[in-house]
Order: C-alpha cells, then structure tokens, then sequence
C-alpha cells in the first residue's frame, strides 16, 4: 500500500499469473503454452520485420491482421477486432459492454481474470456453479444480469460447451452481449465464430497463445457484430491507439497462414493428451473429458496439493487450484510426449 496510490489501484486484487521459472530445468506444464515452437513461417515474418521500418508507428487499425482474420473466418473487416493478447480484449470487453449497476454471469469455476477485471470496472460477478460433472448448464443464465461470460473449452475443467448450448445462450439473452472466450477451442471444441453473422450480442474471444504457440507475441481478437466490434474500437482508441507492433503484425499473419504447421502440431497435442489421459485413468484418476490442451485431474486417495508439491520437487510444474468449491485438481498442460511420460513417471513413482 502507498500513499500515492488512488483508491482504485489501493482497491485492486490483481491476478496471479502462474509462475515462470528462470530455470529451464523444469518441465513446465503449468500455463497451458504450447510444447512446439510457433511456425518457422511466422519466425520468418518476424525475423524479415525487425529492420530499419520500427522506426515508424505500426499501423493503429492492424489492417493486415484484420483482413488476414476476415478472410480466413468468411467475416466483413468491421467484424474482426486485434488485440494485444485476448486477455486486453476481454478488459477492453468488460469496459464497452458490462453496465457497471448490473451483475456479470460466469461460471464458478472459470478463468479467475474475470473476477478481476469486473473488479476493475466496479461491476459485480454472479457466480452460477457448475454441475456435478462440472458442465455448465446454460439454463442456469437467466435473471437480471448485464453480460454473460464463458469460456468454451472452459477452465480449469477443459470442458467444450456444444454449439447449440452456445446457440440458446445468445438466444436467451439477446439483450446482453454474450462473451464466449474461445482461448483452447482449436484443441477439439467448436467455435461460434460463424454464428457472429446471425446474432449482434455474440462476441468471440480467440488467441495465438495456445494453439499457434504464440503466447510470448501476445496477439488475440474477437470476431462479432459490427456494433459490437465498433465498441471495442471506441474503448481501444481511448487507451492506446496502437496495439500491435510491426514484429506481431507480421507474426501474427504468418502464423494464421500457415495452416498446415498449426494442424501438424495441434493433432500432436490431441493425440498425447488422448494418451495420457487413458493412461490417468489406468492409473485411477479423474480426468475431465477435456478438448483443450490441458487435463483436470484429481486422485481417491493423495490430496492434489501434495501431488502439486512433489511434482515440483521432481521438477515438473503444474497448477494447483485451491477454490472452496473444488479444491482437490491438478491442472495440468499439455507438453510433448517425452515431457508427458516424465510427468507420469514421476505421477507413477508416488503413487
Ligand atoms: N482466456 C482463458 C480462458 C485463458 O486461460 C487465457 C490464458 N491464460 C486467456 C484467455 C488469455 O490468453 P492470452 O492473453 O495469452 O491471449
């Protein structure tokens, strides 16, 4: 606390993003990254990029991106928004579009940034728990609220949510903007992208953190109405009027063109988190049916905590989320299949 800080940022709960050791020695599979390396193509871009043009502005309307966006997902430039990874879309989201005297649905349990930035912007969120099989049921987002907000594959559960549940969401709903953060959904959920042109509530998050292996580029966008993309360029431009440099711009259209690396690595991804899945379960664990590039899991008998501590001392990092509603998972991400058998070595080797 200081004396020089306004009551805002005296108020704030920031969010703790997981750890990123200095240490290569660790098997890190705690932020969900991707074990491959982004595109050689996107390396390229890059590389062809930082030469003596960083001496100007980037473009503020990041049109290459958009246009490469648009094209790929057969939407209109007006319905495709860029930002510095989907965690600045989501904060400029909650500023354009959640009426701070009005609750925000979310699941509990979901992506804790959420809380934080309804925190932010004085808006207070409503909780709608999960079921017994950590599903959400859309039924349940009904009431007075301002916006809905979810995550599809969510997290920490890696549960995809069905198109038509997506559907009857925004269906339900069609005064409030509906926000579907699609950070995994490349990992075997599938995307309302192509719903965007029929309903003016929809807004779809998506990042090339996860599944272009870009997380350290920061790069996200959202697809929606025009209205809705309008809105966020409003809030942009009254923050920060450029968003992405020239090194991500060409990154980012590198990496979204070369749709033959992104499928390679991510059937890589799918086919060992099938494996160790399987191999979890022989081994008596829970395992959430997950369509992400990350297993929630939890054992009968050793507390996830303790799994969470000797993992780390045997080297390898996974998430452990102490939450009053579940407090015995692991999350765990997904890395290459010779990082995957260490972590079940080592899972092995304390049981
Ligand atoms: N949404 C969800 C559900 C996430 O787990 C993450 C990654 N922590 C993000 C959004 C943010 O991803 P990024 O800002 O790297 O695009």
């Amino acid at each position: 606390m200081s004396k020089f800080w306004s009551p805002l940022t005296a108020s704030l709960e920031p969010y703790v993003p997981g750890e990123q050791p200095k240490d290569k020695a660790y098997i890190k599979l705690n932020t969900n990254e991707n074990p491959y390396p982004p595109s050689p193509k996107a390396i390229a871009a890059m590389t062809a990029a930082i030469n003596e043009d960083l001496r100007l502005y980037p473009d503020p309307n990041s049109e290459v991106l958009v246009q490469a966006l648009a094209k790929k997902h057969g939407l209109a430039p007006q319905q495709v928004f860029v930002g510095n990874g989907s965690d600045e879309i989501l904060a400029f989201a909650f500023a354009s579009f959640f009426d701070p005297g009005k609750p925000v649905l979310f699941p509990d349990i979901t992506y804790s940034f959420y809380k934080v930035y309804a925190k932010f912007y004085g808006i207070t969120p409503k909780l709608i728990p999960l079921d017994e099989q950590f599903n959400i049921n859309v039924d349940h987002y009904t009431g007075e609220h301002g916006g809905i907000v979810i995550p599809n594959p969510n997290a920490p559960t890696a549960i995809p949510l069905p198109l038509d549940d997506v559907r009857r969401l925004v269906e339900s709903n069609p005064e409030q903007v509906v926000l579907i953060d699609e950070a995994y959904v490349d990992f075997g959920a599938e995307s309302a992208a192509g719903l965007v042109h029929q309903y003016p509530n929809l807004l779809v998050v998506q990042t090339l953190s996860k599944s272009r292996s870009l997380a350290g580029l920061r790069v996200g966008f959202a697809f929606g109405s025009e209205e809705l993309i309008e809105g966020l360029n409003r809030t942009k431009n009254s923050f920060n009027s450029y968003t992405l440099d020239r090194v991500a711009l060409a990154g980012s259209v590198a990496a979204i063109e070369d749709h033959h690396y992104f499928a390679a690595t991510t059937a890589k991804v799918v086919a060992t988190r099938e494996r160790v899945r399987a191999r979890l379960q022989e081994l008596g664990f829970t395992v959430t049916p997950s369509k992400a590039n990350f297993v929630f899991i939890s054992h009968p008998v050793i507390p996830a905590k303790r799994l969470f501590e000797v993992l780390r001392e045997q080297g390898v990092l996974v998430r452990y989320f102490a939450s009053p509603r579940i407090d015995n998972f692991l999350r765990v991400s997904i890395g290459t299949d010779e990082e995957m058998d260490s972590f079940l070595a080592a899972i092995e080797h304390n049981l």
